[in-house]
């Protein structure tokens, strides 16, 4: 299969072409005709399947006849990283039409957004509470939408939005096609899709477990070990992008601080950051400014870097979702990557129950000449291969572990929390899966063949300084 037998018009295949897309992926395969035939589509997809690209292409192309200058397509995000992100596709696949895109979201300036509608456009990609203020200003009509993508609606759920989605979809024609994308069904969630999909058409793809290509491992360490493990794994694994989480903003920003008292080119990334520093963090791991990128969980939602090669979570996750969302950082499309875990001897039960989401044991690791001052690994599996016959539904997994290293408070948590700064979000920990090609165990990370041979995050001369602290 490839897009030429997707009945495109030849003005998005060339946005395809602009993309770099050779193949369709499984999801974009099984969407994007059913779009075209104007039925709604239940996704149950997570990022990292190409889900983006599987409604764009399709809205591009209905949107090529009809009127220009209306809002047709309105796609509602939970985080301004992915609206950013789906705006960008938007551009990119639309580069050879005459449709324009505009993204709105919160934490920077409306006038411009206000701008970008008055000048006319096709597709609108929102997060809730912004598209709320527009719409109680009267700058945005919504009157003429007739597609509508809800994307991510679990973590919408998750952070608190469905009342915002409900208000906004009272402002959106009945007499629409309705694409509604999600990683997991809880029951809430199953009940909004059921309430406003109409005979709706569901695809599925890689319900846990997209990320083919992402090979697991736990280190077993202490928590005053954790910062010298790192520094001494960093060195020995061959890579591209390293993308480090840890459970806490204060973490996140201390730790960033250590790597680059140690001569790495990193940032840090969480909630406190205003929103261009966060762009600038976003960009310049995307660019290569930085190879390290340190981020909270809530912080890193919707970063779309394709060369992450390893996903290093510092802290364990508190959840099960939690944990694929960050491996689903990495293996993107069709990169391979590898996700190491620090795991403290407390953090057994939540690596049996990412086991039991797995379907497998995870590799624990010991790394050779460290010293691990008295410290005896537990080498160990917490699980027999073949046990843990739970059922691949990540919602019934799920588990919340919550404990506090005293580093400070924490980014997440569910539910409780107020608007963040940019008035988008409260919170969540939803997101994609990883799985699959595992590796027998070994001492180390070997060197992957095929890349950047030389591109294991390099120390830079310390005077140098690239890292600012956080704002
Ligand atoms: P998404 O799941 O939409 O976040 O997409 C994940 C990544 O896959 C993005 O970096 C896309 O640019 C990339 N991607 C989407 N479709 C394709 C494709 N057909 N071939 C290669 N890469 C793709």
């Amino acid at each position: 299969m490839n897009f030429e037998h997707l009945s495109l018009e030849p003005r998005i295949l060339a946005g395809v072409q602009e993309a770099g897309y050779t193949t369709p992926t499984p999801i974009q395969e099984q969407a994007i005709p059913l779009v075209l035939q104007n039925r709604d589509v239940l996704g149950l997809a997570q990022t990292g399947t190409g889900k983006t690209a599987a409604f764009m292409l399709p809205i591009l192309n209905r949107l090529l006849t009809g009127r220009l200058g209306q809002v047709r397509a309105l796609i509602i995000a939970p985080t301004r990283e992915l609206a950013e992100q789906i705006h960008q596709t938007a551009q990119t696949l639309g580069k050879k039409t005459r449709i324009r895109s505009v993204a709105i979201y919160g934490g920077v300036s409306k006038e411009r957004q206000v701008w970008a509608l008055r000048r006319g456009a096709e597709i609108v990609v929102a997060c809730p509470g912004r598209l709320l203020d527009h719409l109680g200003d009267g700058s945005i009509d919504l009157s003429h939408v007739d597609v509508l993508v809800l994307d991510e609606a679990d973590r919408m759920m998750d952070m608190g939005f469905l009342p915002d989605i409900r208000r906004i979809l009272k402002q959106v024609p009945a007499q629409r096609q309705t694409l509604f994308f999600s990683a997991t069904m809880p029951d809430e969630i199953r009940a909004l899709a059921n309430e406003i999909l109409v005979d709706p058409a569901t695809v599925q793809v890689g319900m846990i477990a997209p990320v083919e290509t992402v090979s697991h491992a736990l280190y077993p360490i202490t928590e005053g070990l954790k910062s010298r493990l790192l520094f001494a794994l960093l060195p020995q694994i061959e890579t591209k992008r390293v993308l480090v989480f840890t459970r806490t903003k204060r973490r996140a920003r201390n730790l960033a601080r250590d790597l680059e008292a140690q001569g790495y080119n990193v940032a840090a990334l969480q909630g406190n950051m205003a929103q261009n520093r966060r762009l600038e963090a976003i960009n310049g791991f995307r660019n290569g400014t930085y190879d390290i990128l340190v981020a909270t969980d809530i912080a890193a939602r919707g970063i779309d870097v394709s060369e992450i090669s390893h996903v290093i979570n510092f802290d364990m996750p508190d959840t099960v979702d939690a944990y694929t969302h960050r491996i689903g950082r990495t293996g993107r499309a069709a990169q391979t990557g590898e996700a190491f875990t620090f795991m403290l001897p407390a953090d057994e039960a939540m690596v049996r129950d990412i086991e039991r989401l797995l379907r497998t044991r995870i590799d624990r690791r010991q790394l050779p000449g460290f010293d691990y001052a008295g410290f005896v690994p537990n080498l160990q599996p917490a699980l027999q291969p073949g046990r843990g016959s739970a059922p691949m539904r990540r919602a019934q997994v799920q588990s919340h572990h919550h404990r506090d290293h005293g580093y400070g408070q924490a980014d997440g948590g569910r539910g409780s929390h107020g608007q963040s700064q940019n008035g988008q979000g409260r919170n969540g920990q939803h997101g994609p899966g990883g799985n699959g090609a595992r590796r027998p165990a070994q001492p180390a990370p070997q060197a992957r063949t095929g890349g950047d041979a030389a591109a294991a995050p390099r120390r830079r001369s310390r005077r140098r300084p690239r890292y600012s602290p956080a704002s």
